[in-house]
């Protein structure tokens, strides 16, 4: 396993409040590595520590063997960053927002490419405001590979997402990992990182209070007494949901 991002004794301060407290993690090349916690736990002002939009307050970060404190500039070459969606010119079209994002990255782009990897060439010609919810949150990923990264920071990617879109993005954040991406991501969805994630961290307050693998973290909770206080069913609400209104999407 090659570790492709260490973070040591991570401290983020804004003013007197102590919001990251002196965290540490390695993410693995090729895995989707899930960043998990409440509000306010610390998880954007960590990745965006790690993406060079942010000042830490102290500790040391690699990434891609190069320290973030000395080589940020070569960071942010092989990293792909969502940008907010508030950023983008609601007026331009999809080909054109790329033709803008790539000449920002000074990256020679071809639009339809990058269109048919999320699902949007049908989509090429509109603009971004009229997307739906879950092809703006595609469209922004496909921003993330512009500059043909190596890892690509998602931070709640499905957040307001209907199942069907969830599920859509899901398969897309798979692809871009079989293709050899390593992917972090935030999510408030615990079904997601199970499916999703290789490994987890989960951080409250500041703090990384558990990392491992999905599997592992509830084998450990069964294993200690757990039980669930009702039976069980062998479907879910959302089974039942996704079984009704089918797994293809409406919005295109
Ligand atoms: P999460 O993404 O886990 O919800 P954040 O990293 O956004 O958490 O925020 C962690 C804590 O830091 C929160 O209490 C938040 O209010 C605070 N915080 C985030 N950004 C700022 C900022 N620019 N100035 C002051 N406090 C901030
Ligand atoms: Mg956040």
């Amino acid at each position: 396993m090659n570790t492709i991002i260490t973070v040591k004794d991570l401290v983020k301060n804004y003013g007197a409040f102590n919001a990251v407290k002196g965290i540490s993690f390695d993410v693995y090349e090729g895995e989707i590595f899930g960043l998990l916690g409440p509000n306010g736990a610390g998880k954007s002002t960590t990745l965006e520590i790690i993406e060079t939009l942010r000042q830490k307050t102290s500790g040391q970060i690699t990434v891609c063997g190069l320290d973030l404190d000395k080589d940020s500039d070569a960071i942010k070459k092989l990293i792909g960053v969502q940008l907010q969606t508030s950023g983008y010119y609601p007026g331009l079209t999809l080909v054109e927002l790329i033709h803008l994002f790539g000449g920002l990255y000074n990256e020679d782009v071809n639009p339809m490419e990058l269109l048919k990897l999320v699902n949007l060439t049908d989509k090429a010609k509109s603009k971004f405001k009229e997307l739906s919810g879950g092809q703006k949150q595609r469209f922004s990923i496909a921003t993330t590979l512009i500059n043909k990264p190596k890892i690509i920071f998602l931070d709640e990617p499905t957040t307001g997402l209907d199942p069907q879109a969830r599920r859509n993005l899901w398969d897309l954040i798979k692809s871009i990992q079989a293709k050899g991406t390593t992917v972090i991501i935030t999510t408030h969805y615990m079904d997601e990182a199970e499916q999703l994630c290789d490994r987890i961290a989960i951080m409250d307050e500041g703090k990384i209070i558990s990392l491992d693998s999905p599997d592992k973290m509830i084998d450990d909770l069964v294993s200690g007494g757990f039980e669930r206080p009702k039976q069980v069913k062998a479907a879910s609400l959302e089974d039942v949901f996704i079984h009704l209104t089918g797994k293809e999407m409406r919005d295109e």
